[in-house]
């Protein structure tokens, strides 16, 4: 380990959802620089305006903010190494692509599009399909090594457009210790010469990730592994600016992949799977479309952010749920898996089913109340939280305690009597109209005496508790399931049970006359 202090930086480019792979890369981040006393920078990466999206920035914020993994310096925030937006960098960049330029690393290149779409169909054969501008082609382009120096300078001097290029070396083999992987080298012959400036003098992202990364005094940098490929290009920068030194240490996070096949988890394969993939509801600026996030399918971000940990990642102990406080605690990067970790939404649940059984029933009913509230519910706390005591081993979401409750709050809209229809008889219609007598001049409303009396009312109308427990369920809620049926009855009360009776004896006349 480097003595420097510790800063990390997340650098998303603001160009749609945030993907949990990307919350993931936050989340390790986070828990490096919280286990070292360090700092965790956002820096937003949007020097590619093709690609720029109104609003994905501060839809990133506001994830990070819900996954409570806010960032210690931001654009929002501010720092001491501002700004933080790469856009709002531009000036800084182009003097140290001159720099290059003039040690000889780097190069003015003239070539139009279209000479750069010639270049590739000229040179396209069956073993290189996609010829790339490189050491092969480069002195066959238009660019300040081919040209020479007269003509370069006269072309600098009438303003045509170029952008500068890394001259990429031949032949060398280049390398790197990953705090995941080991050691890591590339030949310099497959890494194309790619721009570093742009015509327009915004730097590309490969210049701009390593000045940044300078001037922001980054001392590890961790990122998805779909980034491997770029790292010689960076190494070299580092070498040839003379930073070399400062290079902060790099971790190439492991992908998410698909549950099924191979390859990267995207955002298709959740829409086709049916679970989220982005951490909150996204909704693309230019065709209005709704992507549900983790947020909205109704995952605690405890839970989450547990959950994600535990892609690629564990202490050694077997233990699986921790709190954002044990992972700062016991977070190792040299532990993360270098493999891909295929995604899991069932255990994605199951994490989420853990935090709720977790929550103290006051904390699941504050978060029912919107749930209720869209519903034009009004219900006193109180009372939801009794409901929420009742169901909640059931529910993965708190969504769920509707689903799994929502008897308590309104009468079955319509009850499904079919699986008691055929061995209905006056008998037990004489039973419900005597319970309901009972139940009338009660004095205790609660569970234990409400079964005792039941209990002992069918033993006098000799039917066995069992015939009459489903008919009774069936009236309170509706069809077959929620929680003990007199559990039901104490919780919605005198007034409710018996009107429900009464109803439902009405609904089981009219169902058996027809
Ligand atoms: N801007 C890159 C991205 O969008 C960041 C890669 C890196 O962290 O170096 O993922």
């Amino acid at each position: 380990m480097n003595q420097k202090p510790v800063r990390v930086r997340f650098a998303p480019s603001p160009t749609g959802g945030l993907h949990l792979g990307g919350v993931r890369t936050v989340l390790f981040n986070y828990l490096f620089a919280k286990h070292h006393n360090g700092t965790f920078v956002l820096r937003i990466e949007d020097t590619d305006q093709t690609r720029y999206v109104p609003g994905a920035e501060e839809y990133i914020v506001n994830c990070l903010e819900w996954c409570g993994l806010a960032p210690d310096e931001s654009p929002q925030k501010g720092g001491n190494y501002g700004p933080y937006r790469q856009s709002e960098r531009k000036p800084m960049y182009r003097q140290y692509a001159e720099q290059l330029v003039a040690q000889g690393n780097a190069y003015y290149a003239f070539d139009t599009p279209q000479e750069l779409e010639q270049m590739r169909e000229d040179f396209k054969s069956p073993e290189n399909p996609s010829p790339q501008y490189g050491h092969a082609v480069r002195m066959k382009m238009r660019n300040s090594i081919s040209l020479g120096a007269a003509e370069t300078e006269k072309l600098l001097a009438e303003g045509v457009p170029h952008v500068i290029r890394i001259k990429m070396p031949e032949d060398t083999s280049i390398s790197f210790t990953d705090m995941i992987r080991g050691e890591v080298s590339f030949s310099s012959n497959t890494v194309d010469d790619k721009v570093l400036l742009k015509a327009d003098g915004m730097p590309t992202y490969h210049l701009a990730v390593v000045v940044d990364d300078y001037l922001m005094k980054i001392s590890h940098a961790f990122r998805g592994e779909e980034w491997l490929p770029s790292a010689p290009v960076h190494l070299l920068l580092w070498e040839y600016l003379g930073w070399k030194a400062d290079m902060p240490q790099w971790a190439h996070l492991p992908l998410i992949l698909k549950p099924d096949g191979n390859g990267k988890l995207s955002k298709r394969d959740g829409d086709r799977l049916g679970f989220p993939v982005y951490a909150m509801n996204w909704t693309d600026p230019k065709t209005g479309d709704l992507t549900q996030g983790f947020r909205e399918r109704g995952f605690l971000p405890e839970a989450f952010v547990n959950m994600l940990a535990m892609i690629g990642w564990n202490d050694g102990s077997g233990q699986e749920i921790f709190s954002l406080t044990e992972l700062v605690e016991k977070f190792d990067i040299g532990r993360v898996h270098k493999g891909g970790a295929k995604f899991d939404f069932e255990k994605a649940k199951w994490f989420n089913h853990q935090y709720i059984q977790q929550k103290s029933n006051d904390e699941l009913a504050a978060l029912l109340q919107p749930v209720l509230l869209a519903k034009n519910i009004a219900a006193d706390a109180a009372y939801v939280a009794k409901v929420c005591a009742l169901v909640k081993e059931r529910c993965a979401f708190v969504n769920e305690i509707w689903d799994n409750g929502f008897f308590f709050f309104e009468a079955p809209a319509s009850p499904d009597f079919s699986p008691v229809l055929p061995k209905w008889n006056d008998e037990k219609h004489g039973f419900f109209g005597k319970w309901i007598e009972i139940l009338r001049g009660s004095s205790s409303w609660d569970a234990a005496t409400l079964e005792a009396d039941f209990k002992e009312l069918a033993a006098n109308s000799a039917i066995k508790p069992g015939e009459l427990q489903l008919p009774f369920r069936i009236m309170l809620v509706g069809g077959k399931f929620g929680p003990a049926v007199f559990d039901i009855a104490a919780t919605i009360g005198k007034e409710q049970t018996i009107a429900r009776i009464e109803s439902s004896l009405l609904l089981i006349k009219n169902a058996i006359a027809s």
